[in-house]
């Protein structure tokens, strides 16, 4: 029974030679038969059935639910280890609707503060508008959840050896079989059942596809994460200030860490600045005379945690992008469709991609090698419908509040966000009913 999650893809004719197989328990319960890889006569040549690349959200929160479904994955990360530095992501509801699919709701909940509501604010302090998440809807949650601690948690729950570091893919061939071969740039190569791309903006896998280069959209943010040792002085909100061109945020994260960002209009990206104290100093010099409490945040923010990031995304029209799967090969995440950070939603997203793509595979997977390719367009054409609105919308809600004009700014400040503003319908893109995983075993 167990067996049959792989053989019907996997004969096991083609497998004999360089694959033995061995039981396998995930978590507690007994799962399924799997292939160990082993090398080919081939020399350096690795197979392997299941292969994602990059071990960013989208990847592990892949593996974890493929995890729970019994199916084994490799995951090629190009880095030495899980990203260790960066800031924090606001998570909704959407989001902790996949983490408690894959069962790491509950054990990330406590570590992060449930924001209350956001505070929208004039550069000069003053509160243009105040809101309640549950006002508006008793199931909205919201968190600013650290992606090292992210990142560290989707990793616990996967079987050691699962992420393969310092393993950067390089190029991508696909066989007359469906196979596909991966080259990394240490000159070894993997020959892949299926491969899940998950390697970001600047994915390998995704331009291999056809997809074109993630478009810049005129602004960039800095961010940081500004650590109080004996505890920071903010209520649980958001706080927005918005100013012409330019807009700041600040929201705590637990008891002692706050996150910020600032986005700037920029015509071009600028040089690449790493420098944190360039890069502090020129955040500081943008809100220069916005309140003082923004200011002293930035400044206690540790050099590791502050960058400055060019905005990008990439519109997946119709009839224009190509799919998201070709043969067996699929994209996830920002590899996907990259959006700008603007409604808070491209890791959100990213999360919801895994369990959607981790159920239809495993289901699939079940029935026979031709349903693969089946499984991913189904997955492409269920997730385009939720993507690519996000994303140009994300996108307008940007443009629209890194607008300079005056007038318009005036607009904006005096009638728009005190009166006509909702926060119900600005959050509906967070209704997201996420499917249990799956297990067709059990
Ligand atoms: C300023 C800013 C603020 C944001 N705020 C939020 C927010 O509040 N909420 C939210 O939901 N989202 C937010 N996002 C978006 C979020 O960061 C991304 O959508 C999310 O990280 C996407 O995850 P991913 O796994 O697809 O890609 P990534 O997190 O980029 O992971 C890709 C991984 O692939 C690896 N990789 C790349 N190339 C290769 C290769 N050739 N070989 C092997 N490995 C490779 C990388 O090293 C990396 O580990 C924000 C983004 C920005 C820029």
């Amino acid at each position: 029974m167990a067996m049959s999650l792989l053989l019907p893809i996997f004969p096991l004719q083609s497998l004999a030679r360089s694959y033995r197989w061995c039981p396998v328990r995930t978590g507690s319960k007994p799962v399924c038969l799997v292939v160990t890889r082993a090398q080919t006569s081939g020399g350096d040549r690795e197979e392997e059935n299941v292969v994602i690349v990059g071990a960013g959200i989208g990847g592990l929160a892949t593996a974890v639910s493929l995890h729970r479904l019994g199916i084994r994955s490799v995951v090629l990360e190009q880095a030495e280890s899980l990203r260790t530095g960066g800031t924090s992501l606001t998570l909704f509801k959407n989001g902790w609707r996949v983490l408690d699919a894959i069962s790491v709701g509950p054990q990330l909940r406590t570590q992060f503060l449930e924001i209350e509501g956001m505070v929208v604010k004039k550069e000069d302090g003053r509160e243009l508008r105040s809101f309640r998440f549950k006002d508006e809807d008793q199931s909205q949650e919201v968190r600013a959840v650290e992606r090292r601690v992210l990142l560290e948690t989707l990793a616990s729950q996967l079987p050691p050896q699962t992420i393969r570091f310092s393993s950067k893919l390089k190029t991508i061939q696909s066989n007359a079989n469906g196979d596909t071969l991966l080259e990394l740039e240490d000159g070894s190569q993997l020959l892949a059942k299926i491969v899940i791309g998950c390697d970001g903006i600047r994915s390998k896998v995704a331009s291999w596809m056809g997809f074109s280069e993630p478009k810049y959209v005129g602004h960039c943010a800095f961010r940081g994460l500004g650590f109080y040792p004996n505890g920071q002085p903010f209520q649980k909100k958001v706080n927005y200030i918005y100013g012409r061109g330019l807009r700041a945020g600040y929201v705590p994260v637990s008891a002692t860490k706050v996150y910020w960002f600032i986005c700037f209009n920029s015509p071009s990206l600028g040089p690449k600045i790493t420098d944190p104290a360039i890069l502090k100093k020129q955040a500081k010099e943008l809100v220069s005379t916005w309140p003082e409490e923004l200011r002293n945040l930035i400044d206690l923010t540790p050099d590791e945690t502050i960058s400055r990031t060019p905005l990008v995304d990439r519109w997946l029209w119709p009839g224009i992008a190509p799919p998201a799967s070709k043969g067996r090969v699929v994209l996830v995440g920002d590899a996907w469709h990259p959006m700008t950070p603007n409604l808070g939603q491209g890791a959100c997203c990213a999360l919801e991609d895994s369990v959607v793509l981790a159920n239809k595979l495993a289901s699939e997977l079940n029935k026979g090698t031709e349903s693969v390719e089946g499984a991913m367009e189904s997955y492409g054409n269920e997730r385009w419908s939720r993507a690519f609105p996000l994303t140009v919308r994300a996108n307008l809600v940007g443009a629209l509040l890194q607008w300079e004009n005056s007038l318009v700014c005036s607009v904006r400040d005096n009638i728009i966000i005190p009166k006509l503003v909702r926060l119900g319908p600005m959050l509906e893109h967070t209704n997201f009913e996420c499917e249990p995983l799956y297990d067709s075993k059990t």
